[in-house]
């Protein structure tokens, strides 16, 4: 906070509100009075304005300020997860059985001699049951990248939220 105090004007009696960084300047009274502003030790001796009156002013300034980094900290955060969210890739699709129980069920459902093919072709040559292809890698990867972006993306906006709720319930600190 600024330290200011009151200079009282010896020709008319009206009092100015002096900081001690002015000291040596002069000011010109509304009576036109030219005050000669003393030393920074002498105008500490003045009678200071109460720090009440003084630090009102920063300290909602700085409480609004906390509760607007916040809220920008939390969009600014939020945006990127939002949009990440929004353009998810489709996951690919495929035709082959995804586990062992689907592929046992259809190969029930088909004349022996397919399913003997079938289970050649695509089960055991090229493995389609168990293992994923490359476009489904492809996605898994993307997918796992994206979860980890948006939780920090979220983590980041609830931060921020949280700092603008400190700012909001921000109490007058005491000096
Ligand atoms: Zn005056």
């Amino acid at each position: 906070m600024i330290e200011k105090y009151l200079l009282p004007c010896p020709q008319c009696k009206a009092t100015h509100e002096i900081q001690p960084s002015q000291a040596g300047s002069t000011l010109v009274c509304d009576c036109g009075e030219h005050l000669e502003l003393p030393t920074i030790r002498q105008i500490r001796q003045l009678e200071p304005i109460s720090a009440a009156t003084v630090s009102e002013q920063p300290e909602w300034s700085a409480r609004k300020g906390t509760i607007l980094a916040g809220i920008c900290l939390a969009l600014l955060s939020a945006t990127p997860g939002v949009y990440w969210v929004a353009t998810w890739p489709n996951q690919p699709t495929r035709d082959v059985p995804r586990s062992i129980e689907q592929a046992t069920q259809l190969i029930g459902e088909m004349p022996v001699d397919r399913s003997w093919l079938y289970w050649y072709n695509e089960i055991d040559i090229r493995g389609l049951a168990y293992s994923l292809s490359s476009e489904e890698v492809e996605y898994q990867q993307l997918a796992e990248r994206r979860t980890m972006f948006c939780y920090a993306s979220f983590a980041g906006a609830a931060v921020g939220l949280m700092i603008a709720l400190g700012g909001a319930f921000m109490g007058p600190t005491t000096q």
